[in-house]
């Protein structure tokens, strides 16, 4: 057998293994959902009856749904590898390039290969898409959106990706190409140089694009949201409110910001009382109109209680406390360092290209492709199982700070309440909870908050 042969089999058993070991998790967290019908002993007080079937109800949809797309998104990748996808759709983009009187230009090529690509990608999520936002998530009550809101917001994400293609792709090549030996140094400095790029115009330029921000009104909890920031020395700039409730009914909370310019995000769906400056209108609008007839029982509110943000704000500062954004941001920087480096050694290694079919060129973009994304995937699995124990180490030390700012009790309350308005389902396989669960599961979470106190 041909070494590119061996090569692509090897690759195409390490991605199906890998895939496997994903399916065998999820069915046996499926498994569980389908037999835990009753509340056990130590989630009693915790989480209702009605609360339990219903997020059991939910999760088993959504974990169901989710096996069907990623067997879906693997047979796809599979098909894409031994039809030898990429190299006809290779070819395609080089006569288009050669077309629009760019001849033989490998920048050119790429952005059109990778233009297709992303489109092609696009089209095949699409539908699971629409499935899981208009007929899970609304089955469950979680959808807000409506279908001309999905339409602009999926078409804004497509043509922002494009845009950064077109954008990224340029610059990558060119400093593979010209850089020399240590191209990899200049192409790692580029990439830290973006992603800060990136952080910093994010939360003014890119996320308005796709939803509301206004800042938090005057009132009770903006007071003490400040003196909370101000009693640990937290940089607060400014509060702002999302209004999350177009999108779903999922809740949260986050900070950004480098350095000394911190800005604390809310959902509003976070907050029990919160009126959108939308519905504000409307109401002094119909203020003159005849007043709506009330319904009898009202709805059972969903969100937070002040107490209860500001508890969760204050696990939120422990992550800033803890330095967890930083560390973590260094920490992807020198992955990728790492990464680069690797695909400096192996990039020039025809046998990659020829395993995918490309047998007369090794453009750039098609090394990084395959080396970045098929080549490491078992040092990818090994790395996001390592990042998962991380960030279950750092929830766990955020919620230690609020315990030490006295928000125990509240944080309590917030988290299960949080957990019965997302439907979270509080029963687990362990052996799935240890590969998939960045945040621990709520009732060790409880439990670890009654320790120390
Ligand atoms: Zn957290």
């Amino acid at each position: 057998m041909e070494m590119e042969t061996i090569l692509l089999y090897c690759i195409l058993v390490m991605t199906w293994v890998e895939s496997s070991w994903n399916f065998y998790l999820v069915l046996r967290q499926r498994n569980v959902l389908k037999t835990t019908s009753v509340i056990p002993h130590d989630l009693n007080g915790i989480i209702s009856e009605e609360t339990f079937s219903k997020a059991r109800l939910y999760n088993l949809d959504s974990i169901s749904f989710g096996i069907l797309h990623s067997l879906f998104d693997n047979v796809v990748g599979t098909l894409i590898i031994i039809l030898y996808v990429m190299p006809l759709l290779w070819s395609y983009s080089t006569s288009l390039a050669n077309k629009v009187g760019f001849k033989d230009s490998e920048i050119i090529v790429s952005i059109i290969f990778m233009l297709i690509m992303n489109t092609f990608n696009g089209l095949m999520s699409l539908p699971f898409a629409i499935y899981s936002v208009f007929v899970i998530e609304e089955k469950h009550g979680f959808n807000k959106q409506t279908p001309a809101f999905f339409i602009k917001d999926t078409l804004k994400g497509y043509f922002l990706m494009q845009f950064f293609i077109v954008l990224l792709t340029s610059p990558i090549i060119y400093i593979v190409n010209a850089g020399g030996d240590y191209f990899f140094i200049y192409l790692w400095l580029f990439a830290v140089f973006f992603t800060l790029f990136f952080m910093t115009i994010y939360p003014d330029v890119i996320a308005p694009l796709f939803d509301k921000y206004t800042p938090l009104e005057d009132g009770d909890l903006r007071t003490r949201i400040e003196e909370l920031a101000a009693s640990i020395q937290f940089p607060l700039k400014k509060i702002y409110v999302v209004e999350g409730s177009k999108r779903s009914a999922h809740s949260n909370a986050y900070f950004y910001g480098f350095y000394k310019n911190k800005r604390i995000v809310l959902f509003d769906t976070l907050l029990i009382d919160y009126v959108s400056s939308d519905a504000k209108n409307k109401e002094t609008a119909s203020e003159s109109s005849e007043p709506e007839t009330k319904p009898l029982v009202p709805a059972e509110k969903k969100g937070c209680t002040n107490d209860e943000v500001l508890a969760v704000l204050a696990h939120e500062l422990g992550h800033w406390k803890g330095n967890h954004v930083l560390k973590q941001l260094i920490l992807s920087q020198v992955n990728l360092f790492f990464l680069f480096m690797a695909f400096s050694f192996l990039f020039k290694y025809d046998v990659i290209y020829r395993a995918f079919g490309f047998y007369d060129s090794q453009p750039v973009i098609i090394g990084l492709l395959i080396i970045l994304q098929f080549i490491f995937t078992p040092y990818h699995f090994i790395l996001s199982f390592l990042l998962t124990l991380l960030t279950r180490k750092y929830e766990f030390e955020a919620d230690n700070f609020a315990m030490r700012l006295g928000k125990a009790e509240f944080l309590r309350k917030a988290l299960i309440k949080l957990n019965k308005d997302n439907l979270g389902f509080p029963v687990y396989d362990w052996l799935y909870s240890t590969f998939n669960h960045s945040h621990p599961p709520l009732l060790e979470r409880l439990k670890a908050l009654d320790k120390v106190e």
